[in-house]
Protein backbone atom coordinates (compact mmCIF):
# COMPACT_ATOMS: atom_id res chain seq x y z
CA UNK A 1 0.00 0.00 0.00
CA UNK A 2 1.64 3.00 -1.19
CA UNK A 3 1.64 5.96 1.52
CA UNK A 4 0.61 8.09 -1.32
CA UNK A 5 -2.40 6.30 -2.34
CA UNK A 6 -3.75 5.85 0.99
CA UNK A 7 -6.53 8.56 3.18
CA UNK A 8 -5.51 9.50 6.95
CA UNK A 9 -8.40 7.56 7.96
CA UNK A 10 -6.66 4.17 6.52
CA UNK A 11 -3.37 4.97 7.67
CA UNK A 12 -4.89 5.29 11.07
CA UNK A 13 -6.40 1.64 10.20
CA UNK A 14 -3.30 0.01 9.38
CA UNK A 15 -1.55 1.55 12.31
CA UNK A 16 -3.58 -0.85 14.56
CA UNK A 17 -2.62 -3.52 12.66
CA UNK A 18 1.29 -2.76 12.23
CA UNK A 19 3.56 0.02 13.04
CA UNK A 20 6.15 -0.61 10.45
CA UNK A 21 7.18 1.16 7.29
CA UNK A 22 9.12 0.54 4.21
CA UNK A 23 10.87 3.73 2.55
CA UNK A 24 12.52 3.26 -0.93
CA UNK A 25 15.12 5.85 -1.14
CA UNK A 26 17.40 6.23 -4.51
CA UNK A 27 19.16 8.94 -6.44
CA UNK A 28 19.29 10.72 -9.30
CA UNK A 29 22.55 10.60 -11.16
CA UNK A 30 23.99 9.46 -14.23
CA UNK A 31 24.45 6.11 -14.90
CA UNK A 32 26.54 5.77 -17.45
CA UNK A 33 25.88 6.43 -21.60
CA UNK A 34 22.62 4.27 -21.54
CA UNK A 35 21.31 3.81 -18.03
CA UNK A 36 18.21 6.40 -16.73
CA UNK A 37 19.29 9.37 -14.59
CA UNK A 38 16.48 8.05 -12.01
CA UNK A 39 18.14 4.57 -11.98
CA UNK A 40 18.51 4.27 -7.96
CA UNK A 41 15.14 5.76 -7.29
CA UNK A 42 13.43 3.58 -10.10
CA UNK A 43 14.27 0.47 -9.10
CA UNK A 44 14.35 1.38 -4.93
CA UNK A 45 10.78 2.31 -5.49
CA UNK A 46 9.41 -0.51 -7.89
CA UNK A 47 11.25 -3.26 -5.35
CA UNK A 48 10.00 -1.60 -2.32
CA UNK A 49 6.15 -1.22 -3.79
CA UNK A 50 6.49 -4.60 -4.76
CA UNK A 51 7.87 -6.10 -1.65
CA UNK A 52 5.50 -4.26 0.33
CA UNK A 53 2.55 -5.87 -1.85
CA UNK A 54 3.75 -9.00 -0.72
CA UNK A 55 4.19 -8.27 3.36
CA UNK A 56 1.37 -6.09 3.54
CA UNK A 57 3.35 -3.35 4.62
CA UNK A 58 2.92 0.39 3.94
CA UNK A 59 5.36 2.10 0.99
CA UNK A 60 6.16 5.69 2.01
CA UNK A 61 7.37 8.31 -0.59
CA UNK A 62 10.63 7.61 -2.38
CA UNK A 63 13.65 10.14 -1.42
CA UNK A 64 14.62 10.56 -4.99
CA UNK A 65 17.38 12.43 -4.73
CA UNK A 66 20.58 11.15 -2.77
CA UNK A 67 24.15 11.75 -1.71
CA UNK A 68 25.52 11.60 -5.24
CA UNK A 69 28.30 14.65 -5.07
CA UNK A 70 30.96 12.22 -6.82
CA UNK A 71 28.74 11.99 -10.19
CA UNK A 72 28.22 15.72 -10.18
CA UNK A 73 30.36 16.27 -13.40
CA UNK A 74 27.93 14.42 -15.59
CA UNK A 75 25.41 16.46 -16.56
CA UNK A 76 21.68 16.35 -14.96
CA UNK A 77 22.66 14.85 -11.88
CA UNK A 78 21.68 15.86 -8.29
CA UNK A 79 23.07 15.37 -4.78
CA UNK A 80 22.45 16.50 -1.64
CA UNK A 81 24.97 17.11 0.84
CA UNK A 82 25.21 14.90 2.89
CA UNK A 83 24.14 16.81 6.19
CA UNK A 84 21.01 17.57 3.93
CA UNK A 85 20.02 14.23 3.25
CA UNK A 86 20.61 13.18 7.51
CA UNK A 87 18.12 16.01 7.70
CA UNK A 88 15.72 14.96 5.07
CA UNK A 89 15.54 11.35 6.62
CA UNK A 90 14.94 12.68 10.30
CA UNK A 91 12.55 15.10 9.30
CA UNK A 92 10.96 11.94 7.39
CA UNK A 93 11.78 9.32 10.28
CA UNK A 94 10.17 11.77 13.00
CA UNK A 95 6.88 12.85 11.15
CA UNK A 96 5.73 9.20 10.69
CA UNK A 97 6.59 8.82 14.29
CA UNK A 98 4.25 11.02 15.58
CA UNK A 99 1.64 9.26 13.96
CA UNK A 100 2.82 5.87 15.65
CA UNK A 101 5.02 4.44 12.83
CA UNK A 102 7.79 2.62 14.88
CA UNK A 103 10.09 0.42 12.44
CA UNK A 104 11.53 2.18 9.41
CA UNK A 105 12.22 -0.29 6.88
CA UNK A 106 14.80 1.31 4.29
CA UNK A 107 15.56 -0.15 0.99
CA UNK A 108 18.06 1.63 -1.27
CA UNK A 109 19.00 1.80 -4.42
CA UNK A 110 22.76 3.61 -4.22
CA UNK A 111 25.92 2.80 -2.46
CA UNK A 112 26.59 6.79 -1.91
CA UNK A 113 23.61 6.88 0.36
CA UNK A 114 24.96 4.20 2.66
CA UNK A 115 26.95 5.70 5.38
CA UNK A 116 24.98 9.00 5.31
CA UNK A 117 21.56 7.09 6.11
CA UNK A 118 23.12 5.14 9.03
CA UNK A 119 24.41 8.56 10.26
CA UNK A 120 20.60 9.63 10.16
CA UNK A 121 19.69 6.71 12.31
CA UNK A 122 21.81 8.26 14.68
CA UNK A 123 21.04 10.91 14.92
CA UNK A 124 17.15 9.72 15.05
CA UNK A 125 18.45 7.49 18.40
CA UNK A 126 20.49 10.88 19.38
CA UNK A 127 17.60 13.17 19.97
CA UNK A 128 15.77 10.01 21.82
CA UNK A 129 18.86 9.43 24.09
CA UNK A 130 19.65 13.26 25.03
CA UNK A 131 16.21 14.10 25.63
CA UNK A 132 14.68 10.94 26.98
CA UNK A 133 11.90 10.59 24.05
CA UNK A 134 9.16 11.78 26.29
CA UNK A 135 5.98 10.00 25.19
CA UNK A 136 7.02 9.05 21.08
CA UNK A 137 7.67 5.91 20.23
CA UNK A 138 10.71 4.09 20.18
CA UNK A 139 11.87 3.61 16.79
CA UNK A 140 14.01 1.42 15.15
CA UNK A 141 15.75 1.82 11.58
CA UNK A 142 17.32 -0.75 9.12
CA UNK A 143 19.04 -0.32 5.88
CA UNK A 144 18.69 -3.01 2.91
CA UNK A 145 20.43 -2.41 -0.32
CA UNK A 146 18.43 -4.49 -2.81
CA UNK A 147 21.38 -5.10 -4.91
CA UNK A 148 23.13 -6.90 -2.30
CA UNK A 149 20.72 -9.75 -0.97
CA UNK A 150 22.30 -12.67 -1.24
CA UNK A 151 19.99 -14.25 -4.13
CA UNK A 152 19.97 -11.10 -5.96
CA UNK A 153 23.76 -10.70 -6.16
CA UNK A 154 23.79 -14.80 -7.40
CA UNK A 155 21.58 -14.30 -10.07
CA UNK A 156 23.30 -11.26 -11.46
CA UNK A 157 26.58 -13.04 -10.89
CA UNK A 158 25.05 -15.92 -12.95
CA UNK A 159 23.41 -13.61 -15.71
CA UNK A 160 26.60 -11.20 -15.60
CA UNK A 161 29.95 -12.56 -14.32
CA UNK A 162 32.04 -10.18 -13.28
CA UNK A 163 30.49 -7.39 -16.51
CA UNK A 164 28.05 -6.53 -13.30
CA UNK A 165 30.94 -4.07 -12.43
CA UNK A 166 30.23 -1.34 -9.66
CA UNK A 167 28.29 1.23 -10.95
CA UNK A 168 25.45 1.62 -14.08
CA UNK A 169 25.22 -2.23 -13.45
CA UNK A 170 23.65 -4.65 -15.81
CA UNK A 171 21.06 -5.57 -13.33
CA UNK A 172 19.89 -2.12 -12.09
CA UNK A 173 19.74 -1.65 -15.81
CA UNK A 174 17.56 -4.46 -16.39
CA UNK A 175 15.35 -3.28 -13.34
CA UNK A 176 14.43 0.29 -15.03
CA UNK A 177 13.92 -1.75 -18.56
CA UNK A 178 11.41 -3.86 -17.06
CA UNK A 179 9.94 -0.97 -14.94
CA UNK A 180 9.96 1.67 -17.66
CA UNK A 181 9.96 -0.30 -21.12
CA UNK A 182 9.36 3.31 -22.95
CA UNK A 183 12.72 4.74 -22.23
CA UNK A 184 15.01 2.12 -23.00
CA UNK A 185 18.37 3.34 -24.38
CA UNK A 186 20.41 1.31 -26.32
CA UNK A 187 24.65 1.72 -27.44
CA UNK A 188 27.29 -0.45 -28.32
CA UNK A 189 29.56 0.14 -25.82
CA UNK A 190 33.05 -1.38 -24.90
CA UNK A 191 33.58 -2.28 -21.48
CA UNK A 192 35.51 0.35 -19.28
CA UNK A 193 39.22 -0.71 -18.30
CA UNK A 194 39.53 -0.57 -14.69
CA UNK A 195 41.33 2.55 -13.46
CA UNK A 196 44.50 2.27 -12.53
CA UNK A 197 44.14 3.50 -8.95
CA UNK A 198 41.47 1.08 -8.31
CA UNK A 199 37.71 1.70 -7.43
CA UNK A 200 38.60 4.36 -4.58
CA UNK A 201 37.89 8.49 -5.76
CA UNK A 202 36.98 11.77 -3.52
CA UNK A 203 34.97 14.22 -5.50
CA UNK A 204 33.09 15.01 -8.65
CA UNK A 205 35.90 15.64 -11.14
CA UNK A 206 38.00 12.75 -9.61
CA UNK A 207 35.40 10.34 -10.63
CA UNK A 208 35.76 11.16 -13.76
CA UNK A 209 38.87 11.66 -14.54
CA UNK A 210 38.55 7.94 -13.31
CA UNK A 211 35.36 6.73 -14.82
CA UNK A 212 34.93 9.24 -18.07
CA UNK A 213 31.87 7.83 -19.48
CA UNK A 214 30.57 7.38 -15.90
CA UNK A 215 30.03 3.76 -15.54
CA UNK A 216 32.57 1.35 -13.75
CA UNK A 217 33.78 -1.38 -15.04
CA UNK A 218 30.18 -2.39 -16.03
CA UNK A 219 28.44 -4.40 -19.43
CA UNK A 220 24.73 -2.64 -19.48
CA UNK A 221 24.16 -3.52 -23.01
CA UNK A 222 23.73 -7.20 -21.21
CA UNK A 223 20.44 -6.07 -19.36
CA UNK A 224 17.08 -7.21 -20.77
CA UNK A 225 13.91 -6.43 -18.95
CA UNK A 226 13.25 -9.88 -19.47
CA UNK A 227 16.26 -10.40 -16.41
CA UNK A 228 14.77 -7.10 -15.02
CA UNK A 229 11.48 -8.84 -14.17
CA UNK A 230 13.58 -12.18 -12.44
CA UNK A 231 15.70 -9.69 -9.82
CA UNK A 232 12.80 -7.40 -9.26
CA UNK A 233 10.83 -10.30 -8.12
CA UNK A 234 13.77 -12.33 -6.22
CA UNK A 235 14.60 -8.44 -4.44
CA UNK A 236 10.69 -8.27 -3.46
CA UNK A 237 10.53 -11.77 -2.43
CA UNK A 238 13.81 -11.83 0.17
CA UNK A 239 13.27 -7.93 1.19
CA UNK A 240 9.84 -8.75 2.30
CA UNK A 241 10.75 -11.76 4.36
CA UNK A 242 13.48 -10.13 6.17
CA UNK A 243 11.14 -7.08 6.76
CA UNK A 244 8.75 -9.76 8.65
CA UNK A 245 12.03 -10.88 10.70
CA UNK A 246 12.48 -7.16 11.47
CA UNK A 247 9.03 -6.28 12.38
CA UNK A 248 9.59 -9.33 14.62
CA UNK A 249 12.96 -8.35 16.31
ZN1 LIG B 1 22.78 3.05 -9.40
Amino acid sequence: MLLHLMTWREVETCLKASTGIMMPIGSTEQHGPTGLIGTDAICAEAIATAAGEIAGAVVGPTIGVGMAQHHMAFTGSMTLRPSTLVSVISDYVDSLARHGFERFYFINGHGGNVSTVRTAFQEVYAQTSIDGGGDRPRVRCALRNWYQQPRVQALARNFYGDKEGYHATPSEIAVTQYVRPDAIKVAELPRPPPPAGGFSFTDAEDYRRRFPDGRMASDPSLATPEHGRELLELAAEDLAADYREFLRD
